[in-house]
């Protein structure tokens, strides 16, 4: 079919939505989006995009979340083109139909599994990292040959207008649409009918999606939070682990799904490691974060006054300033922080890193698994038996043993996950088989008809098949 006979979706407004989505059924049904040849234009398409229009991208992300360039390239661009190449490079191979074993009863014959688009499906991104958590789902939803809707974060307007600008000049328009907006729009998004729903952002909004998608039995993937933890002890060097998780944490001001959350640690290491997170601070971002061009700010005044709200638990060891002007709140560290108080009752989602003081491994341990399943965990410990324990006696998404937030830069590991922290997951070859449905096929010649053993009547020693 030539783009000429399908109607155009691009990028609509959102009293067109339902036009959108038929038009971009009518694609997929029409077959536009299954050849491999599409399949790659369009990841080509994606590349060019963020190369030729990284200066769009960068700059929209600076008015967005103050984020540097270069880290705008890091966690941002740069990632969804380290997914676009982990793709491009192994598709043909992934997209092989796989052989599997056929029972001796049913021989002969041959079983296979082939991956087969889904059809039309929509991606819902948060505003944190507006770039990659629309793009990289996307990564996977055209490889394996879909249409694709896209609603960008209405939380980071700049980015999202630059989605529904350049999105239209560089992937095929009549299967790919940007449909900006915010609750009204998404609401209206999630009474059509979807092949995927793929949502990345809070709990509460991930239960709104997943009630919608029942009406149709849509199958969601769900990219949600939660208090990712982390556990130090006095077995490491306390300024190398003090580095990584000052990294971690406070990259993009805190407003990282991976981010530690709280510290756990005893009495001992809590007050070396806040001095130590002082040092790191100092390091990243100078002695006034403020003045850095380095560290991003805080989305909205909603958040900010949220933020701010949660300070003043335990002692404060490290920052605590803030200007609500600019929505700049600095690195800050909290020590000695009860467990019942409020900046450890919700994900912090923000430059705020409470330290609580656990008596030893097995209190660590269950103050953990009271909680929800986390997103992430992280673990700072030379001993084995230490880390041994965590894997084995903890749920979480993923597990990062002396580094936070990496893991999900793995294109091997899905990413993902558990309980509150969501459902389901995608990166490299686990984005592919999210975006298809794995079909199962059986070839068995008539003859011989070996299966006449087992026809009735059941007659003497059939059961014995
Ligand atoms: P957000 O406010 O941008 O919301 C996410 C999306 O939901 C947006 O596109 C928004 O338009 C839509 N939305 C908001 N309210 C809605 C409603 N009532 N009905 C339908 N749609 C609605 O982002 P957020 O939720 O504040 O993002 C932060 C959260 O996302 C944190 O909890 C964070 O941990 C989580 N997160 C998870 C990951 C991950 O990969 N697992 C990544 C980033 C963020």
């Amino acid at each position: 079919m030539t783009s000429e006979s399908t109607p155009r979706a691009g990028t609509v407004a959102g009293a067109a939505i339902p036009q959108t989505v038929a038009a971009l059924r009518a694609a997929f049904d029409a077959g536009r989006t299954k050849p491999l040849r599409w399949r790659l234009a369009q990841l080509d398409g994606l590349r060019r995009m963020l190369t030729e229009r990284a200066a769009e991208f960068e700059d929209a992300l600076l008015e967005d979340l103050a984020k540097n360039p270069t880290e705008s390239q890091i966690a941002e661009l740069g990632f969804v083109v380290g997914e676009i190449d982990h793709m491009r490079r192994n598709l043909r191979r992934w997209l092989r139909p796989r052989r599997v074993a056929v029972p001796g009863a049913l021989m002969p014959a041959r079983a296979r599994v082939v991956l087969e688009p889904v059809g039309v499906v929509l991606v819902i991104a948060p505003w944190n990292y507006p770039v990659q958590l629309l793009l990289a789902p996307l990564v996977g939803a055209l490889a394996a040959g879909n249409a694709v809707v896209l609603k960008p974060s209405e939380l980071a307007p700049a980015t999202s207008a630059a989605m529904a600008r350049l999105v239209p000049q560089y992937l095929d328009p009549t299967a790919v649409a940007v449909v900006e907006g915010a609750v009204d729009e998404t609401t209206e998004l999630l009474a059509q009918r979807w092949d995927h729903i793929f949502y990345t952002g809070n709990g509460r909004v991930g239960r709104i999606v997943a009630a919608a998608a029942v009406e149709h039995l849509t199958p969601v993937t769900l990219e949600l939070g939660g208090k990712s933890p982390v556990y130090v002890d006095e077995s490491v060097d306390l300024a190398a682990a003090a580095r990584r998780i000052a990294w971690g944490k406070f990259m993009n001001a805190g407003q990282t799904c991976v981010a530690p959350d709280y510290l756990l640690a005893s009495r001992a290491v809590a007050g070396r490691l806040a001095d130590e997170l002082a040092n790191a601070v100092r390091a990243l971002y100078g002695d006034d974060p403020a003045q850095s061009p380095d560290y991003g700010r805080i989305v909205t005044d909603r958040q900010f006054d949220r933020l701010t709200g949660l300070l003043g638990a335990g002692r404060t060891a490290v920052g605590g300033g803030s200007d609500a002007a600019s929505r700049y709140l600095a690195p800050t560290v909290l020590v000695d922080v009860p467990r019942d108080s409020a900046v450890m009752g919700e994900e912090i989602f923000g430059p705020v890193l409470p330290i609580v003081t656990v008596d030893g491994l097995d209190d660590a341990i269950a103050f953990i698994r009271n909680g929800d399943k986390p997103l992430a965990l992280y673990v700072f410990s030379e001993r084995r038996e230490v880390r041994r324990r965590f894997l084995t006696e903890t749920s979480s998404g993923a597990v990062g043993f002396g580094v936070p937030a990496a893991h999900l830069a793995v294109g091997g590991l899905p990413f993902g996950g558990v309980g509150e922290s969501g459902s389901g997951a995608y990166h490299g070859r686990r984005s592919l088989e999210t975006f298809s449905h794995e079909k199962a096929v059986l070839s068995k010649p008539l003859a011989p008809d070996t299966l006449q053993l087992i026809y009735p009547p059941y007659t003497e020693g059939k059961d014995r098949f």
